[in-house]
């Protein structure tokens, strides 16, 4: 109502109404302002909310993650009493629940990255590492997995070592993730090759596989929580949808990209994470939000 007032009296020299056209533009541009005003209280409140929503829903999920690891502790410690009281008959199934504690286990911890990750729990402990160490680590957690599905692996390493200023625990996590994947969604005796190498001052890592590969309408989604390609198959190959977000977010932690290509439905795809050589060298470094 004053800026009306004003404007009129910059306009007219006079902060009178004189005439019915002018009272008009006023109640036009108080209404106006009313309205923007409302609007803006709305999508306030509303984005308010939203916030509130995610946050819940961040500690929502670290609160069942949290409590789903105490059952597992405790079958997993009644399942090694049962091994060590020499229970031979149900070695088979002991082994079962082993492998299953195990995986409920990898899943709870993505879970918890992730809520941990969205609320800025995450920190990285940064500590020179060498390539092939990181490569090395990683292909040993996932070598099972590769050999049960009868998968050739091949390896490719630079002639000379390069050293990264990275949290070494994560990167293995997320080329182990990668790994994974592409054991996963490769038919059984497929290849998987694993890269290492330099360019451009960019340290680079890349598993290509010659699977199902990716569509391109699936594509732009890839990296987002919890989406899978295929659910009813994806999910049955024993995920959540959770690997590749958390593994982007890891990396771009660290000031580098994850980014996937594949030429298309069942001709392979590859994944490429790249990291700048020279980190910063602080040893410890906590990221408020991703
Ligand atoms: P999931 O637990 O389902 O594997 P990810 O976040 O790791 O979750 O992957 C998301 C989706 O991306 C998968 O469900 C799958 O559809 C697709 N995907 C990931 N890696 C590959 C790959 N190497 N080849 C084909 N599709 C893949």
């Amino acid at each position: 109502f004053f800026s009306a007032l004003i404007s009129n009296y910059l306009f007219t020299d006079s902060i009178w109404i004189t005439s019915n056209e002018e009272a008009l533009e006023l109640c036009c541009f108080v209404l106006l302002s009313l309205i923007i005003a409302g609007l803006s209280e709305i999508s306030v409140r509303a984005l308010s909310r939203a916030q509130q929503a995610e946050r819940e829903k961040d500690n929502f999920m670290a609160a069942v993650a949290h409590e789903m690891r105490s059952p597992l502790s405790v079958i997993y410690y009644a399942n090694s009493m049962n091994r060590i009281a020499g229970n031979q008959p149900m070695g088979d199934q002991l082994d079962t629940i082993d492998r299953q504690v195990h995986h409920l286990n990898l899943m709870i911890e993505d879970l918890l990255d992730v809520s941990r990750v969205a609320r800025g729990k995450v920190k990285l402990n940064l500590r020179p590492s060498k390539l092939s160490s990181i490569v090395a680590a990683a292909v040993e957690r996932a070598t099972p997995l590769i050999n049960n599905h009868r998968h050739l692996l091949k390896i490719q390493l630079p002639p000379d070592d390069v050293e990264l200023c990275v949290d070494s625990r994560r990167i293995e996590q997320v080329l182990t993730n990668l790994l994974t994947n592409a054991a996963k969604y490769t038919p059984d005796g497929g290849e998987i090759v694993v890269r290492a190498g330099v360019i451009d001052s960019q340290a680079t890592l890349s598993v290509r596989d010659n699977g199902i590969g990716i569509a391109s309408n699936a594509m732009p989604t890839i990296f987002e929580l919890f989406f899978q390609a295929d659910a009813a198959r994806d999910r049955a190959e024993g995920g959540l949808g959770i690997g590749l977000a958390l593994s982007r977010k890891i990396v771009q932690m660290h000031s580098g990209s994850l980014r996937a290509t594949s030429a298309g439905k069942n001709r392979g795809s590859e994944f490429v994470v790249s990291l700048p050589v020279q980190q910063p060298a602080t040893q410890q470094l906590s990221l408020a939000s991703v």
